[in-house]
């Protein structure tokens, strides 16, 4: 790995596309990309691993293009590597440092044209925070966007320590999240979550109390009703069903049906900060699916597996 900034590279490998698309269409390996330069407030990151997310290949395919960036985009949003450079005003961080996080501050709005499926990327120091110990760099790249959704749509809801919560889609990225942070970091008193009949027994060991495999069960015919349901697959219309009178539903896809509410994650290094301890200790665990770490070279596998829309936990590129 880069030590110095006296020997960084001007050109680097990153995957990018020139036009909208599939990603099985769009995507190239390019190996002389201009290494961007941080402003005073960014950090330079070798890039050892950067996990991909929904969000990845929905931009590629043109769903934000009225506030993307303009083309030509390296994706990735999530990056886990060591800081090689630091801009005039970046005081968390040195060089050396190991550090993981979200580089877009704003999901959707004006996202960085220099993503993390690159040798190197810039990110603003305030997104990023140290990388827990215990953690690879693969694993800590799974993390950031899918806890820091998990974390802020459970803020969003009031969640809180005694109450009881229906996860849907509780064995995908952001579900594997919601349901340990449900369990360890806000302690509720139940926990339910949908996924199909093979992902019943991963549920229960993330936490849920209360696995129901959807291929044969509708969750909101059940008598039970919870105070808090977290949509993580759109399927808001039935959500607002399974609720107590009184409660919250919140959801991050689809068709919002009142009284649920949603938002778009907003990048924070410090929620990491704040769950690190729940990280360190092996409370919160990364959740990768058993097939889901691909090398840098075959990042168009990788984008191919995560658009079955059927991974467990995450997809993470592993960039060195
Ligand atoms: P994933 O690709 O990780 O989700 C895959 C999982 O979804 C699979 O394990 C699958 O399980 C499960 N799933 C699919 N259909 C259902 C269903 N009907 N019921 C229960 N589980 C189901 O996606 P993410 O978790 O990363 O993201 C989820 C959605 O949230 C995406 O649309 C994403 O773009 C969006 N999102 C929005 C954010 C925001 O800020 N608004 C932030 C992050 C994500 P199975 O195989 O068992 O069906």
């Amino acid at each position: 790995m880069a030590s110095s900034a006296a020997i960084l590279p001007s050109k680097m490998k990153a995957w990018t596309y020139l036009e909208y698309g599939k990603s099985s269409d769009v995507l190239k390996l390019q190996s002389d990309v201009v290494v961007p330069q941080p402003r005073d407030d960014q950090v330079l990151l070798q890039v050892v691993a950067a996990g991909i997310n929904p969000i990845d290949f929905k931009r590629m395919l043109g769903m934000f293009k009225n506030s993307d960036s303009p083309l030509p985009i390296i994706p990735g949003y999530d990056v886990a590597g060591v800081v090689v450079k630091v801009g005039s005003q970046v005081k968390k961080f040195k060089e050396g440092d190991q550090v993981y996080g979200d580089i877009n501050e704003k999901a959707v709005d004006h996202p960085t044209q220099f993503g993390t499926i690159a040798e190197y990327t810039v990110v603003a120091e305030k997104l990023l925070a140290l990388k827990p110990k215990n953690l690879s760099f693969v694993e800590a790249a799974s993390l950031p966007l899918v806890i820091e959704t998990a974390y802020e749509g459970l803020e969003r809801c009031h969640f809180s320590a005694g109450k009881s919560i229906l996860v849907l889609g509780g064995a995908g990225g952001v579900g594997t999240m919601i349901i340990q942070l449900a369990r360890q970091v806000y302690g509720a008193s139940k926990i339910a979550a949908t996924a199909s009949t093979g992902k019943l027994d991963l549920l229960k060991s993330l936490g849920a109390d209360l696995p129901i495999d959807y291929t044969y069960q509708n969750f909101e015919d059940l008598p039970e009703k919870f105070d808090v349901v977290y949509d993580a697959v759109g399927q808001c219309e039935k959500a607002v069903k399974a609720v107590k009178e009184g409660g919250e539903v919140v959801t991050i896809y689809g068709a919002v049906v009142p009284p649920a509410t949603t938002f778009m994650l907003t990048s924070n290094g410090a929620i990491l900060e704040k769950l690190e301890p729940f990280l360190e200790s092996g409370k919160v665990k990364p959740m990768i699916d058993p097939n889901g770490i691909f090398p840098f070279s075959e990042t168009p596998q990788a984008f191919a597996y995560l658009e079955t829309g059927r991974v467990t936990g995450k997809v993470v590129i592993s960039i060195i």
